[in-house]
């Protein structure tokens, strides 16, 4: 179970990502989990480097999809303003909101990327699809608060990890 859980890479900030590495890699797609991992969680607009960023990664030929746990008007009126396609109410860690993203972005698993805030949705169901994982640290320190209680088992997850 715990190997599930495990990222494939591990960074502070989606702006740490070396998308050249990516690219190196064969990675040609990649998902972003939305909220704390591209924009602080519950934000309606996004931070000033963020589109910079997203043409850049375009610029370097990556398809980018946001598959987001949440939905409504925000989420869509982000993805719109961002320029990017977007899955809501993804319901991670199951897969087929992914495998969803992928038949959008035109990838294969191996192919692909996923990054994510969080180990028991993102990172795991990233995974369990075969999917190149990378954590970030997330956002901002607010949160769903079902969130807040699955914090205390990741924390847990992460301490074990450092002593192995
Ligand atoms: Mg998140």
């Amino acid at each position: 179970m715990l190997r599930w859980l495990r990222p494939t890479a591990q960074v502070a900030t989606v702006y740490d990502i070396d998308l050249l590495a990516l690219r190196e890699r064969g990675i040609r797609g990649v998902i972003l989990d939305l909220d704390n991992t591209i924009v602080p969680w519950g934000a309606r607009q996004p931070g000033p480097e963020l589109p910079g960023w997203i043409a850049a990664a375009k610029d370097a030929g990556f398809r980018l999809c946001i598959v987001s746990n949440n939905m409504g008007s925000r989420v869509t009126g982000l993805a719109t303003m961002l320029g990017l396609p977007v899955v809501t109410g993804a319901l991670k860690p199951r897969r087929k909101a992914l495998r969803r993203a992928l038949s959008q972005m035109g990838t294969t698993p191996d192919a692909t990327a996923l990054v994510g805030d969080q180990l028991l949705t993102d990172i795991l169901g990233g995974n369990r699809l075969g999917l190149h994982t990378i954590l970030v640290r997330p956002q901002s320190r607010r949160e769903f608060p079902l969130t807040r209680l699955t914090r205390v088992v990741e924390r847990a997850l992460l301490r074990g990890r450092r002593h192995r």
